[in-house]
């Protein structure tokens, strides 16, 4: 991450600026600079800015600049006015250990058409908004061929509807306004199908799209407005319109219709996981070491347990035993050793897991996640495998052998350990994954860890939400959360418990996630604060909280 992660602060006043950020360079280990050719060239296209902007500060607006010339660089805004208020944003970062604040933002849009396209972004094309009193393209273009839905964003109220009777050049437009001042506008419809005054909810249909006003072909075009921005010098353009990009959220892969690229109609490709039970089954995470203890079963009984992940050195009793009490039951295995230092080859991982796997196999099971989180020293990193491109080979090594004798396996990429750099035990998961990708492709699954500390880690991105990453990155394959749990030692077992139903509630129904598995049912040591039953048998609260969930 800190490789990746550059700061670019204002040019006047550079060192007073640099004084404010100096904690957080120094905490997350990113690099400074007051020139955005720098930044823009710096590791790219991998790389992070953070971005201190203020009105003026870079003599233009600086981020339609970024996406002309580095569209692929990610930006992180940070609007400020004084380096005293970015002083107090960033050790706000450094108290959440967030160093892109994923968390700051007040609320997300949802993508409000069918169309994973946008055709024109944000801030370009500056000489002909010009004549608009515009410094650019003053919202987001999106694909949506005539008569397509287009949907409301956040949930709001409508506070205009404009029939396109009086030529304006949005044409027949809708206006709805969201919480804390945020407004959103959708322009160009054939027809809008909700009225002034209406309460509107995020996802529900507002109108059909077209080509109204001023318009050449059929498209949605998209503002977002915050309420004083402009006053406040928060954004360069008039009327409070602020870029929307930041805020919305990826189209949702199983409903949008992917755009050809060729200029051609897109073509609906609806698709279909590999997953017959159609939900995200209700799963915890087996004994962690050594088979189940009869007094694991009761736990699974009360807290009405769906899937059950195993290691494959689990012996095939706890297999059977699991069954006579629930012969329903998703059984899944994780090809397991004891890594320790000792350089272990893939061969040398056969050698180990594939009795158990072969006899996990003829019982019926059929999904197997080869290891686990690669990334960390523990598990190999380092030592076996230098990056994610090493242990992809390893991987599809273990994989083509295992795949003889167990021709009907589904074999999943393991989940990776989330969170940033510990200098020589973790190494960052995205770039990893990135380097992984081919193998990660040739994959029948992919297995996702989410681990949270707090309600606000649970509902973010770098959080509990860290499969909608996975997904972005993973249209097509079927997502596995085979490791989550809120670890924490401050955080009583009923409030996790309460956390565990919404995140098992918000997983029920998204598409392509075939189950999530709580860590753990029970270990000998260690995860005093995750287990679901203790050693002597006593359950943790959290159990029959979620025996008691409604669905
Ligand atoms: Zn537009």
């Amino acid at each position: 991450m800190a490789d990746e992660h550059i700061l670019l602060l204002p040019k006047q006043n550079y060192f007073r600026w640099i004084q404010a950020a100096r904690d957080y360079a120094f905490r997350f280990r990113v690099r400074i600079t007051h020139d955005p050719e720098t930044a823009g060239k710096f590791q790219y296209p991998g790389q992070t800015i953070t971005l201190v902007n203020i009105a003026g500060g870079f003599g233009r607006d600086v981020q339609p600049w970024f996406r002309e010339h580095y569209p692929d660089a990610k930006l992180d805004v940070l609007d400020v006015t004084s380096p005293e208020e970015l002083r107090e944003k960033l050790a706000e970062r450094i108290r959440n250990n967030d160093p892109f604040g994923k968390d700051d933002l007040p609320f997300r849009l949802r993508w409000p058409t069918d169309y994973a396209l946008i055709t024109q972004q944000f801030g370009v094309n500056a000489d002909y908004y010009r004549r608009w009193g515009l410094p650019g393209h003053e919202g987001l273009d999106i694909r949506a061929p005539e008569g397509a839905n287009v949907y409301a964003a956040a949930d709001g109220t409508v506070y205009g509807v404009h029939d396109g009777s009086n030529n304006h050049p949005y044409g027949i437009h809708v206006r709805i306004r969201h919480v804390d001042g945020y407004k959103t506008i959708y322009a160009h419809l054939k027809s809008a199908h909700v009225r002034k005054d209406q309460q509107v909810s995020r996802g529900q249909v507002i109108g059909f799209a077209d080509s109204t006003g001023n318009s050449t072909a059929s498209h949605l075009h998209f503002s977002l407005k915050k309420e004083g921005a402009s006053a406040a010098g928060l954004t360069l353009y008039p009327y409070d319109v602020i870029d929307p990009t930041p805020y919305l959220d990826p189209p949702d892969p199983g409903s949008v219709i992917v755009d050809p690229g060729d200029g051609g109609e897109p073509e609906p490709v609806p698709i279909t996981y590999d997953w017959p039970y159609g939900r995200c089954l209700i799963g915890v995470h087996g004994r962690a070491d050594g088979p189940l203890g009869e007094r694991d079963y009761q736990p699974m009984k009360t807290a009405r347990i769906e899937a059950l992940k195993l290691l494959s050195n689990a012996p095939v009793g706890d297999i059977d035993r699991v069954r006579s009490d629930n012969p329903q039951i998703f059984l899944m295995t994780r090809l397991f050793t004891n890594f320790g230092d000792t350089y272990i080859s893939a061969s040398e991982f056969i050698n180990r897991v594939e009795q158990g796997a072969r006899a996990h196999y003829q019982r019926g099971i059929r999904h197997f996640e080869i290891h686990n989180e690669p990334n960390l020293r523990i598990e190999g990193w380092q030592n076996i495998w230098q990056n994610g491109r090493e242990f992809g080979m390893w991987l599809l090594q273990v994989r083509d052998h295992l795949r003889a004798s167990m021709p009907e396996a589904k074999f999943g990429f393991p989940g990776m350990s989330p969170g940033n750099i510990l200098l020589g035990h973790r190494t960052q998961m995205w770039p990893f994954l990135d380097e992984a990708d081919f193998a990660v492709q040739e994959c029948d699954w992919v297995a996702v860890h989410a681990y949270w500390l707090s309600q606000t880690s649970l509902r973010s991105l770098s959080g509990g939400q860290i499969y909608k990453e996975y997904r972005r990155r993973y249209p097509r394959k079927l997502l596995m959360i085979t490791e989550f749990s809120n670890p924490s030692e401050r955080v009583d077992s009923g409030t996790k418990g309460h956390q565990y139903v919404e995140y098992y509630r918000t997983l029920r129904n998204e598409p392509g996630v075939g189950a999530a598995f709580s860590f753990v049912l029970s270990a000998s040591m260690f995860f005093p604060y995750e287990a679901w039953r203790r050693e002597d048998g006593g359950m943790n609260p959290k159990v029959q909280i979620i025996g008691a969930r409604n669905f």
